[in-house]
């Protein structure tokens, strides 16, 4: 077999959706301040490391992890307060748990409705699927809903289903809530809100489980600080769970993040201090960029935050950002109303600062 039959036989079978993709892209961050991707800065404290080894030592690996994992979804439970009544499947991170969700409602000739810019899995896994996506554009002056097309295209397209992240990625916004709701009561099918970012914002529409029968609400502890892990949950009324959750392979969870998540969510403190301190640090680095000449700062709820420069080729201070030791993400190019944008992760104030003294080198 030549190169040449390998292609020609890729060309024939490969669907030319998948061909005409590119790979998700991540960065090399080897040996840079990085704060590109949403992580927790923070490690655990030595004491705690310790106990998890310890724990970590009792892990049979020589047998298939626990397929529901039940210790797993109790202290999820507790620890998010889900509804009783709600339902809840596991992902391997909230990524599987789009993958799933599209699978059980998706198909040639359905929809998948999102706004954009957005998380761009939803736009990916669809067309994975062979399915058709549509992207409802923000608001350009704030990025929130655009009520009113959102409402006409809802209409016209009537999406299998409809994916909102909130607070939004990369924007950090969150969209307005009775807007929100407008869509969750016209859309013909499901509405997944994706929380993603729930451990830097007060706002949640977990309580609304159960009062309307086509919404869901997705979560992850990636943000929070387990992105190593791969965990993501979905919460909402049994008679969808229990469909989503027969696509979900058998043993998704491994034994590995089964025991250091039930471990991590009895330590909840330790998080919870980590994401104050994120909060914090979220508010000082907002105000230290407003303070700045040629840049706009965008509101977060999120731990990250959107910034447009507004004199400066954004590329090029992306790069020399990175030449002097400090990885952010170049917005970009992703989508007009990202013209000239950055994303930044909020690290911890030592990265911050370093960071913030880079871009005052580089402007
Ligand atoms: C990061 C992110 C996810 C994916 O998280 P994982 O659980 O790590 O797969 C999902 N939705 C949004 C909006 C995100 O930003």
């Amino acid at each position: 077999m030549t190169e040449e039959t390998g292609k020609e036989l890729v060309k024939r079978w490969v669907r030319p959706a998948i061909r005409e993709l590119s790979a998700y892209h991540v960065q090399e961050a080897e040996g840079l301040i990085k704060l590109d991707a949403m992580e927790n800065p923070y490690r655990w404290p030595e004491a705690l490391r310790e106990e998890w080894l310890g724990l970590l030592r009792t892990a049979e690996v020589n047998r298939y992890p626990h397929p529901q994992a039940p210790g797993v979804k109790a202290a999820l439970r507790e620890s998010m307060a889900i509804p009783a009544e709600a339902e809840l499947v596991l992902g391997n991170g909230s990524d599987e748990l789009i993958q799933m969700i599209a699978m059980t409602l998706g198909g040639a000739g359905r929809t998948i409705l999102s706004v954009e810019p957005s998380f761009v899995m939803y736009r990916m896994i669809a067309t994975f699927l062979g399915m058709d996506y549509v992207g409802v554009p923000l608001q350009t002056d704030d990025f929130n809903l655009d009520l009113e097309v959102l409402l006409a295209a809802v209409e016209r397209h009537r999406p299998a289903v409809i994916f909102l992240a909130y607070p939004n990625n990369p924007t950090g916004n969150l969209f307005d809530e009775a807007a929100l709701l407008r869509i969750i009561e016209a859309a013909p099918g499901l509405v997944v809100v994706d929380e993603a970012y729930a451990p830097f914002t007060d706002a949640s529409f977990l309580p609304r489980l159960g009062r309307y029968d086509n919404l869901v609400v997705m979560r992850t502890l990636s943000k929070m600080g387990l992105a190593g892990l791969r965990l993501g949950l979905l919460a909402g009324p049994a008679v969808w769970l229990r469909e989503i959750e027969k696509t979900r392979l058998p043993y998704n969870i491994n034994i590995l993040t089964q025991l250091s998540v039930a471990f991590a969510l009895r330590h909840r403190e330790v998080f919870d201090t980590q994401t104050a301190a994120i909060r914090e640090a979220r508010e000082a680095m907002f105000e230290a960029f407003q303070t700045r000449k040629d840049m706009e700062p965008f509101p977060s709820e999120a731990n990250f935050i959107l910034l447009r420069l507004t004199r400066d080729r954004v590329a090029d201070v992306h790069r020399a950002l990175r030449d002097r030791g400090v990885l952010v993400k170049l917005m970009h190019g992703s989508h007009p109303l990202l013209e000239d944008c950055l994303r930044v992760t909020v690290g911890t104030p030592g990265e911050n600062l370093a960071m913030l003294d880079a871009f005052d080198e580089v402007l």
